[in-house]
This record gives structure tokens, sequence and C-alpha cells, in this order.
């Protein structure tokens, strides 16, 4: 595997693909690598003779400055996993090559980042739509490949590729999970033991949730119970938990009170500080 701190580098390695005429798969990625990311370059193996994956902690998706100062970094290791992995090519620039400064230009997403995630996350999806955009014009890749477990952000992603005609398509993949159901995520490298034990516990209430509310259950009630569950959870293991929105939504991120198909329960969460999202078809 090639790796590239430069584009300019990367854009020569990935000019002589393009002038071969290959397909090449896009993977972005934060880094801190796991199961899940490699679950979406098996995923893009099977479509496409290259392979490209960037690492790129992205600044500007991150409204928390805590969140971004201790966002884990595992390159070496990451690069390991990424050449067992089959990968042609690694992308790692620098955050001033990446964004030179002053930025002027940036994305603006609209209505869509003003609840749950956006909402939470003020400017989150302006930093994500950003960089995807500049990676995209970079890589010009001919699929382009994200995780279901960031349901909203594969929902921005589709609309700006639509609304700028961009070229690419977007395969959604998807959420890669431990045997108890919770979502790979790197952030879970920094839960406690005891969080560790109960972080599971959200997504298994919520899928007990989701089949009660297919079975005629109210949904605001047994979301309700659901979370009161995890509560429960988090004290006997004395771990604080908070969280910002448990909630069933139609596929236009809208709010429900009924159950109808093609819905979801989205869920944000912290246990003793750490913030986890997931989300699962009811
Ligand atoms: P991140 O490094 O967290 O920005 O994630 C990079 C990509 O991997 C995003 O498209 C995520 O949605 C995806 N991803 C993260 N965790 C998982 C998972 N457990 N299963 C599938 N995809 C994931």
């Amino acid at each position: 595997m090639k790796s590239s701190y430069k584009l300019d580098e990367a854009r020569e390695t990935i000019d002589i693909w393009r002038g071969n005429r290959e397909s090449i798969g896009f993977v972005p990625t934060m880094g801190a690598l796991h199961k899940g990311h490699l679950s979406l370059i098996e995923r893009a193996k099977r479509d496409n003779k290259r392979i490209v994956v960037s690492i790129f902690v992205n600044p500007l998706q991150f409204n928390d400055k805590n969140d971004f100062d201790n966002y884990p970094s595992t390159l070496e290791q990451d690069q390991l996993l990424l050449d067992e992995a089959g990968v042609d090519l690694l992308i790692a620039p620098a955050a001033s090559e990446m964004h030179p400064q002053p930025m002027n230009f940036a994305m603006s997403v609209k209505s869509i980042s003003d609840v749950y995630e956006g909402q939470f996350r003020p400017g989150h999806f302006d930093g994500v739509a950003t960089v995807v955009a500049k990676l995209l014009l970079l890589v010009g890749p001919s699929r382009v490949y994200f995780g279901e477990k960031d349901i909203q952000q594969c929902y921005v992603i589709k609309r700006m590729v639509e609304e700028f005609h961009f070229p690419n398509v977007i395969e959604i993949v998807e959420t890669y999970r431990e045997a108890s159901g919770l979502a790979f995520s790197s952030r879970n490298t920094r839960l406690s033991d005891a969080s560790k034990r109960i972080a599971p516990s959200m997504y298994q209430n919520l899928l007990r949730a989701a089949k009660e509310i297919r079975d005629g259950s109210d949904p605001a009630t047994v979301i309700n119970v659901a979370i009161e569950k995890v509560a429960e959870a988090a004290k006997r293991e004395a771990v604080e938990f908070g969280y910002d929105y448990v909630e069933l939504i139609d596929q236009n991120f809208k709010s429900v009170a009924q159950y109808s198909e093609g819905l979801r329960i989205v869920a944000a969460w912290t246990l003793d500080g750490v913030r986890l999202i997931d989300n699962l078809s009811v």
C-alpha cells in the first residue's frame, strides 16, 4: 500500500488509475480504525479495482474542542490494517493542506442540520460536507462508502451529491456490531471498563422497543422504557448516563409518533461523558 501525506502526490497516483479506466472505491475515515471501517473496505473491494482510504481528523466537524483533542490516533496500526486489507492508497493529509487558512469557502447545510446530530453538534454537518466535497473532488472515486451507523451523515452526503451533481455513487454499508450488539466506534476505546459493560444495553433495549412498536405498542412509551433500562444499568455500574435524543423518525428525519414502514430509531447518549450514537430500523 502506498501512503500519501501530500495531496499532489495522492493525485498523481490516482491519475494513473483513472488514465487506465480502473474503477476506484473510496472510504473516507478519521482513523483509529476498527472492524466497522474494515467492513466498508471489504464491501468496496467487491465493487472496485482500486481502493483508496483517507484518514483525516477533520477539525471543522468538531464543535467540541475537547472531543477533537481527545480523538484517538493510531496511524501506524491503521497502516498495518489497511495494508493487510488490500488497500491500494492511504491519503493522510495535514489539516493545513486540507484546509488552507484563511478559509473563504465552506459548505452550508440547511434544515437537516437543525435536528438530531445537527442540533446537538452545531456546525458539524457543514464541516462534514465541506471535507467530503474536497475529498470527492480530489479522489474522483467511482463509488464512495459510508456507514449506516452515521445515518444522518449518509442523508446529508446523499443530498449534497445530488444537489451539486457530483458524479460519484454513494454506497451505504450496514452497521458492524460486536456480538453484544454494540456498534464498533473509534470512541469505544475511550469508554471505561464499567461503561463498556453497559454500552451495549442501548442497542439491546432499542431492539426490543422496535419489536414492540412493530407489534403495536405506543412508540413514545416503549422508547422511554428502553431509556429507563439503560439508565438503571448505568446506575448499577456507577456510570453517569445522559442522552441527547432517542427518537422514532421517518426517512426525512422527521420525528413521528405512530408506526409505519421505513421508520428508524436514532439515539445519542453519553456514558461518563463519552458520546455514542446508534440507530436501527424499526
Ligand atoms: P469515522 O472514522 O468514524 O468518521 O467513520 C468513517 C466511516 O466508517 C463512516 O462512514 C462511518 O459511518 C463508518 N463506520 C463507523 N463505524 C462503523 C460501524 N460500526 N459499522 C459500519 N460503518 C461504520
